[in-house]
């Protein structure tokens, strides 16, 4: 009855599914273990009414015309009028970040600061994004000490938090690139389009999935139905001859049996809090000098929902996945020997017809929703290619 199975209905599964279903006429299937739709983006209102984002802060950016059209036929935005901007709690201060001529300002005394900036044009010129590491090869000492404030104020313990290293571990070309803008600039990302779907993430992927093509099963764990072999796929004990797009876990999909894949996982504490404001007006505060979570975000800034009766935020605490029951895998941790183990299940997979990884699980990377989107919407090509 089906010809195409997804598993996993997230931003991956769910764009191929609709491409299958609408372009390529197909039946489709999709499998979503959890008790929802949306994967990582489902957002949900909590028990006060304020819109949250049940796996983490999620923002739509991106530069890919052809993306945000395509998204934008299943859901209107809410962006944001100056773009998202993200500040660092660092003493008593918020700070912009990425560091820019706004947070020279805000840490140099008035003459200083104008001075520096005056120095940071001249040898960089006006609007450029610059490396840490070339404002360290400055002749200029001063230079030298705003390379080093952003290493140690907005890079450094964030760094160690978010990924569990010590400061040894932390990759040196990775300290090299940390930016600093020579511009007034406060946007966290520079995409032209920021924002989220106006009426939440949730409905967008409903909006997405509601096709008479499309039938969606949640609380269905696929492993429980699928059986795979390297002749090919059984649904339910029988063979199943069209193709399955698989977006989980690739090293799940084989019990682990050369170890599990490493990730980096997050707690998400929840607090309601009975006030107007909890962060003067910040959707994100990240905390780069104190504490043991990386940030906070607060919904209603995020979301822009104005009718919320006192307000919701969320603390983040990174630590490291280990596959037990309830936890969640988030952030790949790419590095060879990673890759060379993620390589090792890929192999299996290779021969299987009609076969397709899809998704920052299956293909343990880091995806943005619209690279992921972009990656979806050419496989369904590439499918419906190959099935002409
Ligand atoms: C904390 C955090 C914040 C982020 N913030 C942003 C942001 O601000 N902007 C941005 O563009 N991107 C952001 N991302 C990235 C974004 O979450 C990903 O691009 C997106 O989730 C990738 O979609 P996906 O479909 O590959 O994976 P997922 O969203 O994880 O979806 C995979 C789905 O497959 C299901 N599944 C897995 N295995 C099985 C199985 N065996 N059977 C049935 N179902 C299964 C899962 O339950 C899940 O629903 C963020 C990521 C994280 C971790």
């Amino acid at each position: 009855m089906y010809q195409t199975i997804v598993i996993g209905a997230g931003i991956a599964g769910s764009v191929v599914a609709r491409q299958l279903a609408e372009e390529g006429g197909r039946r489709v299937l999709v499998l979503e273990q959890r008790a929802h739709i949306g994967g990582n983006c489902y957002d949900r209102r909590d028990a006060h009414g304020v819109l949250i984002h049940e796996y983490g802060p999620h923002i739509f950016h991106t530069n890919d015309e052809g993306v945000y059209e395509y998204l934008s036929r299943f859901t209107e935005w809410y962006l944001y009028p100056q773009g998202h901007q993200v500040v660092a709690s660092v003493g008593d201060s918020y700070l912009p970040i990425p560091f820019n001529l706004n947070t020279l300002h805000q840490i140099y005394e008035k003459d200083k600061a104008t001075e520096l900036e005056q120095k940071l044009i001249a040898a960089f010129g006006e609007g450029s994004r610059v490396p840490i590491m070339e404002l360290r090869k400055s002749e200029d000492a001063d230079i030298q000490n705003i390379a080093q404030f952003v290493y140690e104020n907005v890079f450094l313990k964030y760094t160690m938090k978010q990924w569990g290293q010590t400061p040894e571990e932390i990759s040196p070309e990775v300290t090299a690139r940390v930016p600093v803008l020579i511009s007034y600039d406060n946007r966290y990302f520079q995409d032209r389009y920021q924002g989220v779907p106006t009426d939440g993430f949730t409905a967008m992927f409903a909006r997405m999935l509601e096709h008479e093509n499309i039938d969606v099963q949640c609380g269905v764990e696929a492993t429980e139905r699928l059986t795979i072999t390297q002749e090919g796929v059984l649904l339910d004990g029988q063979p199943f001859a069209g193709e399955v797009i698989y977006t989980g876990a690739l090293d799940e999909l084989f019990s682990c049996r050369f170890g599990r894949l490493p990730y980096r996982s997050l707690r998400f504490d929840f607090e309601h809090l009975e006030q107007e404001d909890f962060q003067n007006g910040h959707s994100v505060v990240n905390y780069t000098v104190s504490e043991d979570f990386t940030r906070i975000t607060e919904f209603q800034y995020l979301t822009g929902q104005t009718d919320c009766d006192g307000t919701t935020i969320v603390r983040e605490y990174p630590f490291a996945y280990s596959g037990a029951d309830g936890e969640i895998p988030y952030y790949a941790i790419q590095n060879e020997e990673n890759e060379s183990l993620y390589n090792k299940y890929r192999a299996l997979t290779e021969n299987i017809p009609d076969f397709y990884l899809l998704g920052r699980l299956a293909e343990y990377k880091y995806y943005n929703i619209d690279a992921m989107t972009r990656k979806a919407l050419e496989l369904a090509e590439r499918i419906m290619e190959e099935k002409k």
